[in-house]
């Protein structure tokens, strides 16, 4: 998609703090953090949001998550426990139109959030 921010971090043309990368997923650091961790895992194909990437059914949505998993572990916030987020569509806050995981943790989270 040539007008998505996150293809373009996805295609290292615009600058981002990666922290891991799959071959179908990227993780890099949200660029205003809501916890000490708080790591966004992309798909690199783009896809609008999780109902698209459903919808998809090739096993992507199983790789982002497993890619959740080992960004929690890396980021040691596995064992106290981590949220996932995925914003669908912008009643729900979506702002970024390629499908996103929030990776969120670090600290202690309320539910349910705002
Ligand atoms: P959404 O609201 O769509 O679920 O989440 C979009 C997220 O992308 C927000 O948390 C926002 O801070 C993050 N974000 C927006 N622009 C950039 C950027 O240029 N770089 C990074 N790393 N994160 C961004």
């Amino acid at each position: 998609m040539n007008d998505c921010l996150f293809c373009k971090i996805v295609a290292k043309e615009v600058p981002a703090d990666v922290v891991l990368e799959t071959g179908r997923a990227l993780a890099f650091r949200d660029i205003n953090p809501q916890a000490p961790t708080h790591v966004l895992v992309v798909p690199r194909a783009h896809y609008e949001n999780a109902a698209a990437l459903a919808a998809a059914d090739d096993g992507l949505a199983d790789d982002l998550l497993t890619a959740c998993h080992a960004v929690a572990v890396q980021e040691g916030v596995a064992g106290d426990g981590y949220r996932v987020v995925l914003n669908t569509g912008p009643g729900a806050g979506q702002t970024v139109f390629h499908v996103h995981a929030h990776v969120i943790g670090g600290r202690s989270l309320s539910w349910p959030p705002g």
